[in-house]
């Protein structure tokens, strides 16, 4: 449907769907297979900023780029999985472009649209999302009744580089691995990646051979599982026939089990479960390698996101003396490289800072309900997805435990669910609201950082919505309550009002 809007200045059509999905990144994609499977008849439109779909896999071009998760969860349950579990970048947008083609997506995404604001008129019951054309610079506007946001969580132009004393001193390049210049000669450079996340130790491997010399230069370390590539249980059910989908959904049950097993232990025996990822460490870099100084975190296993390396190739590298770890923090940078608390000088031809990401709530759109601009801080979460005050309108946010796409799938049937109870009992608006017995419930930050503490979380906490304390209102990150609890919401419950 079309409409004309005669009062804007200059003029601009009003193109109307019933769902809009902000972001073609693996949520969006996801969810907008879910709609077309679950709610055929519903129109869709999903935009996106960038010039293609993927997001995160097509932002990150560093050297190396992959999952730290296995993509038999971290695939979507529908489309079997079939290379090995840790993907390239490049492995991650095949699979996503084949589910677009598959399923007749691509028409429905509009790329280059970049979403700036969405409105809330309850005397219509809709969204008005406005936005720029990046192509044509046009201005453009759309209404929905269903606004689905799948931006994920951070800015994507520009990742998080704090501010070091000295840094215009330094004569050498600085480049953080969200924007990687393609042109970087890294060949025979020192280089210092500071940071010691998923992405330091999945650049450091793949750039150390062709480098002088690596350092991985972290404040305070990280725990990773090292661990081989394969999964002996897909390999052997491929060997003996069996149907693609059959693997898929056997290895992601048997994958689950187990994460779900390591997830509990961590928070019942953390010394034990530490034991043993340190001895994981240990067994490729040696009994004389000083892991308590460099490998061994102060915080208990899985408050922070545990990195898989594929092969134990990080510490292969360290093995080897391509690389090396210093565990200390900048005093500042010099014109050669970087000074350290200690006293020492590191000296680099290159500074890699994979320090992290900014957090952008609800993708950086500025939201208004009926005229009043929305302030999502002041909003309560219910279970991570909706809030309070903000009517029609879920966000995809994934597990950081688990495979952020197992998240989507679940999300997808509950919105899908809503979305067909609506249409049943004939209501235009739905809105989470505090039932009489939540209205004394303590109002708490987003996450509890004795959960999750990830540093952009933390840096951030101030803008997200606030949780209580039931598991209603909170975003628990648990993949093994939500695979049961979110199928089995009762949309009649007192926490859902329509209109
Ligand atoms: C390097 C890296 C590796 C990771 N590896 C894993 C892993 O192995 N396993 C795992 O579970 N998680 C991993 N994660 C977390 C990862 O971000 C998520 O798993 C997932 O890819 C997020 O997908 P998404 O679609 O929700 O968000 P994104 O990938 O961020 O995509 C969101 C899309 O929305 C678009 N968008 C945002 N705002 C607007 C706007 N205003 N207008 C128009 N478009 C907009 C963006 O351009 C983007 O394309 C990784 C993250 C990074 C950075």
């Amino acid at each position: 449907m079309d409409r004309t809007d005669t009062h804007a200045t200059p003029p601009v059509k009003t193109e109307h769907f019933d769902v809009f999905i902000v972001g073609a990144g693996i949520s969006g994609i996801g969810s907008a297979y879910h709609l077309r499977q679950q709610c055929p008849s519903r129109s869709f439109v999903i935009l996106e900023e960038m010039e293609s779909f993927g997001g995160t896999w097509l932002t990150h071009k560093y050297p190396g780029i992959r999952s730290d998760s296995d993509l038999y969860t971290f695939g979507y349950r529908f489309k079997p999985w079939v290379g090995t579990p840790i993907a390239s970048g490049e492995e991650i947008l095949k699979y996503m472009g084949e589910v677009i083609a598959e399923n007749d997506l691509g028409r429905h995404i509009r790329y280059r649209h970049k979403i700036v604001s969405a409105s809330w008129s309850s005397a219509d019951h809709l969204w008005t999302i406005e936005g720029t054309r990046l192509d044509t610079g046009e201005a453009f506007r759309i209404s929905a009744n269903f606004l689905w946001m799948c931006q994920g969580y951070y800015r994507h132009a520009q990742g998080y580089t704090p501010q070091w004393k000295g840094m215009e001193d330094y004569k050498g390049r600085v480049v953080h691995p969200q924007v990687w210049p393609e042109d970087l000669d890294y060949k025979n450079k020192s280089v210092i990646v500071i940071g010691s996340g998923a992405t330091a130790a999945t650049l450091i491997p793949a750039i150390a051979a062709d480098c002088a010399h690596v350092t991985l230069l972290q404040r305070s370390p990280t725990y990773f599982i090292p661990g081989r590539n394969v999964n002996l249980l897909a390999d052997q059910l491929r060997d003996l026939g069996i149907d693609e989908h059959w693997i898929h959904e056997i290895t992601r049950r048997q994958i689950l089990r187990e994460q779900g097993t390591f997830t509990r232990r961590s928070f019942e025996e953390p010394e034990k479960v530490k034991e043993e990822l340190l001895a994981g460490v240990r067994a490729f870099l040696g009994p004389d390698y000083d892991i308590e100084t460099h490998f061994t975190p102060k915080y208990r296993p899985w408050r922070q996101r545990i990195a898989f390396v594929p092969d134990g190739d990080l510490f292969q590298g360290i093995a080897a003396g391509n690389a090396s770890v210093v565990t200390d923090e900048i005093e500042r940078f010099t014109q050669k490289g970087i000074l350290l608390r200690s006293g020492k000088e590191l000296a680099a031809d290159i500074v890699i800072t994979a320090t992290g990401f900014n957090l952008c709530v609800l993708g950086d759109v500025a939201f208004e309900v009926d005229g009043t601009p929305l302030d999502f801080s002041h909003s309560v979460t219910y279970r991570g997805m909706m809030f309070t005050g903000v009517p029609n309108m879920v966000w995809v946010f994934g597990y950081f435990r688990a495979s952020w796409t197992l998240r989507v799938d679940l999300l997808g049937d509950f919105v899908c669910r809503l979305l067909n109870h609506m249409q049943k009992k004939g209501a235009n608006k739905v809105t989470v609201a505090l039932r009489p017995e939540d209205k004394n419930m303590p109002l708490l930050p987003w996450i509890d950082p004795e959960n999750f503490n990830p540093n952009y979380l933390m840096r951030s906490m101030d803008l997200l919505p606030r949780r209580g304390d039931k598991p209603e209102w909170q975003h628990t990150q648990d993949y093994w309550l939500e695979k049961d609890q979110l199928p089995a919401i009762d949309l009649n419950g007192a926490e859902f009002v329509y209109e």
